[in-house]
This record gives structure tokens, C-alpha cells and sequence, in this order.
């Protein structure tokens, strides 16, 4: 399959080889067709697997081919989602493979001053990529009317819902005209999705991907087992190691994840940290930082992490073993994306067996450990006795090396 046999006009293909895109995604071969015929679209995916050009290069496609509103803008196509940073990266994405269509697009989200994205609405944008808060608060004050959306994209769904977006998303679906061309995309989709998905999308194609197993496949994953008080001598005696140019490093707290950047930093290793926190411009700044490898480390809790896009990041250090399956899987998603290598590092203490043994169950997989390193796992007292007789087997094969 490639680009050309979708029937994706010169322009798009011209600014994807640009890009390093040799051939389509599963989901971008599923879907493109599927949405430059017209029809709306159900997509059960995740980030990682090339749901945005799924969605942004057929919307590309379709809005350049309408000629009739090339001279006065009008918003045509909006995309919702869920967080800032993935808001950023989708309308990244929209000007890196838009480039060559002489289409315009811009974002606007919450935490930061309005000023600048109402002075860019006002000069009129054909694709407008927003977060719920912003967006309604704009057009409430007549910055932005949708009147004009003929592409209506709602991503990350079931995010939306988690973080308590409904009762916005309704209120900018009710502003959305009644004929239009949706998009719904979510990683899962349990019955109140799907209920939501049905007030919004007419008669859809439904298309999946199985984004965690693929992209779990891809991943190198270690695992050391190491007890809690030698986690910073580990991760630093890992970073001594110049082949890791860049780390996305996880902990389980904030508070976590500034006592870990603080602790490299006193090591002369560069580093930031990201999280619920943070100012949206500390954030920004961060990330700007680590895609730039001026910061070497980006210490991240899961919520500020999910959805950030980094291109060839290698590596993913799990500081903490996360208490659920699933985190782990969308932390190492991070890393070994649309084919490229990764490696996880997991750091697991004794009270942490547990938590890994849960991940081998869901990911089908023996994460490999690592023996013979420096610190090897000594504390078998924190251990939950409860779970004592696994952990007990667990802790024996940490301590063989
Ligand atoms: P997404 O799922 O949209 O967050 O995309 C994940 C990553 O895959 C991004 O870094 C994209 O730049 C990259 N990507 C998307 N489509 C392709 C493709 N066809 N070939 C290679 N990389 C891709």
C-alpha cells in the first residue's frame, strides 16, 4: 500500500515523503479512503499508530478541493481534543503535511493569554484545532463561529469523558451545522462511547486498530529490580550512558517527579519536569526543550504525559511500575512509534511486584530483567503480605544476579 494508491494528491504526498512517511499506517490506509469518500467515521485508536494523518491529510485533501471559499476564510474543519499538548501536536501536524496546500490552520486552548489566538481567528483560518474550555469560551465571546464546519473531528473520546468534557462537548456539538461530515475517534470504547459516538456521527464506517499490542511488540522492555532508596543511584548510573541521548522518565506524583529532576539536575544531568503543576508556558517550554535535546531528561506523571509526541525518542524509564496494566502500555507508547525502535526501562521495587506481574497479564509478555546489576533488590520486607507467596517467587528471581 502507499500514499499514491489512496488517491492523496501531490501536494500531501509531497510534504509525507518530506516527513519520512514511505508508506500508510493501518489505520491511515483504513480510514483515508473511508473519509475522502465523505462518510463519517468511527476510529477505535490510539496516539502512536498515525491516527493524526488519518484524520488531517483526507481533511487536507477535501477542504483544498473546495475552491469556492479560497478567498475569504471561514473555519471549515475543527478538531476537539481533550488536552493542550495533543492540541499543539495536531495542529503541528496540520501545517507540517498541509504545507503545500496553501491551507491555513491554528490552535487555541486554555491557560494562556487569548489575545494572540483571537489576533490569528480574526485573519481567518480554515482548520481550527481546539480544546473544549477554550473553544466554547471564544465562541461565546464571537471569536469563533462554526457555522462554516463542514469536517467536525471529536479525538480521544474516551479522555474527553474521564476528564469530565461532556456536558462542553454537547454544547459544541449543538453549535455544529446539521450537515457536516464527522469523525469520531477514541482508544476504547465502552457503551457510554459508543452512545456519545451515536449523537454525533450518522450512518459510520467503523474502523480499528490494536495499537497496544503492536506497539508493546516494538519495545525493547527491561525491567530491574531494585529497592525504592537506590532508584535515583540507578537512573543516574543508566544516564552515564551517552547512548541515551533523550529519557521520558515517569513517576507516579508530582511531588515525584520534582524531587527526580531536582536530584538530576544536583547530577548535572538536564532536566525538566511535567506535570498537572505546571504553568501552561513552563509545560511548553519543557517539552520545546526535550524535542530539541537541550533537555536531556523529561520527567512526566501519566496525565501530562499521554499524548505527547516526540519523534525518535528511544527511550521510556518507568521510575515507578504504574497500579494500572494499561498505564504502562500507553507510558511505552511513548517510544517505538509508527515502527521506530524503543526501549522501556522499568524500575520495580519490592511493593511493586505486584503491579508488574499485571502487566506481563495484560501485555502477554515476560518483561526481560536485568541481573547483575549494581543495585540489586534487598528490601523484601516491603513486600505486601498478602500477596506474599507471588511476590516471594518474584523477589527470588530479582535477587539472582
Ligand atoms: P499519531 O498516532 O498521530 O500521534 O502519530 C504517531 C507518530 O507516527 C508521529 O510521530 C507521526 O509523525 C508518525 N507517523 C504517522 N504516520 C506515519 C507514517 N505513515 N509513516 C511513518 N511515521 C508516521
Amino acid at each position: 500500500m502507499t500514499f499514491e494508491s489512496l488517491d492523496i494528491i501531490e501536494s500531501i504526498i509531497k510534504s509525507l515523503k518530506e516527513e519520512g512517511y514511505e508508506k500508510p499506517t493501518p489505520i491511515q490506509s483504513e480510514a483515508i479512503p473511508i473519509i475522502l469518500d465523505g462518510k463519517d467515521l468511527i476510529g477505535c485508536a490510539q496516539t502512536g499508530t498515525g491516527k493524526t494523518a488519518a484524520f488531517a491529510v483526507p481533511i487536507l485533501q477535501l477542504l483544498g478541493k473546495d475552491k469556492s471559499f479560497s478567498s475569504r476564510k471561514k473555519i471549515r474543519s475543527l478538531i476537539v481534543t481533550p488536552t493542550r499538548e495533543l492540541a499543539i501536536q495536531i495542529e503541528e501536524s496540520f501545517k507540517t503535511y498541509g504545507r503545500y496546500t496553501g491551507l491555513t490552520c491554528t490552535v487555541v486552548f486554555g491557560g494562556v493569554n487569548q489575545n494572540p489566538q483571537t489576533a490569528i481567528l480574526r485573519n481567518g483560518v480554515d482548520i481550527l484545532v481546539a480544546t473544549p474550555g477554550r473553544l466554547l469560551d471564544l465562541m461565546t465571546q464571537g471569536f469563533i463561529s462554526l457555522s462554516q464546519i463542514s469536517i467536525f473531528v471529536l479525538d480521544e473520546a474516551d479522555r474527553m469523558l474521564d476528564m469530565g468534557f461532556i456536558h462542553d462537548v454537547k454544547r459544541i456539538i449543538a453549535a455544529l451545522p446539521h450537515k457536516r461530515q464527522s469523525l469520531f475517534f477514541s482508544a476504547t470504547m465502552p457503551p457510554e462511547i459508543i452512545k456519545l459516538a451515536g449523537t454525533i456521527v450518522t450512518k459510520p464506517v467503523r474502523v480499528e486498530v490494536t495499537p497496544s499490542a503492536s506497539t508493546v511488540d516494538l519495545v525493547d522492555q527491561i525491567v530491574y529490580f531494585v529497592d525504592k532508596e537506590n532508584k535515583n543511584a540507578l537512573l543516574t548510573d543508566l544516564l552515564a550512558d551517552e547512548k541515551i541521548k533523550t529519557a521520558l522518565v515517569f513517576t507516579r506524583t508530582k511531588y515525584g517527579a520534582d524531587k527526580v529532576v531536582k536530584m538530576l539536575r544536583k547530577k548535572g544531568i538536564s532536566s525538566e519536569a511535567i506535570h498537572g503543576d505546571k504553568a501552561q508556558n513552563a509545560r511548553q517550554r519543557a517539552l520545546s526543550g526535550f524535542k530539541a535535546q537541550t533537555t536531556r531528561v523529561l520527567v512526566a506523571t501519566d496525565i501530562a504525559a499521554r499524548g505527547i509526541d516526540v519523534d525518535e525518542l528511544e527511550y521510556v524509564i518507568n521510575y515507578e511500575i504504574p497500579n494500572i496494566s494499561e498505564t504502562y502500555v500507553h507510558r511505552i507508547g511513548r517510544t517505538g512509534r509508527a515502527g521506530a525502535n524503543g526501549t522501556a526501562i522499568s524500575f520495580c521495587a519490592a511493593d511493586e511486584i505486584d503491579y508488574l506481574k499485571d502487566i506481563e497479564k495484560l501485555i502477554s509478555k515476560k518483561i526481560q530483567i536485568i541481573k547483575n546489576h549494581q543495585y540489586p533488590m534487598t528490601d523484601l520486607s516491603a513486600a505486601k503480605p498478602v500477596q506474599g507467596k507471588r511476590n516471594h517467587n518474584q523477589q527470588k528471581k530479582g535477587n539472582r544476579r
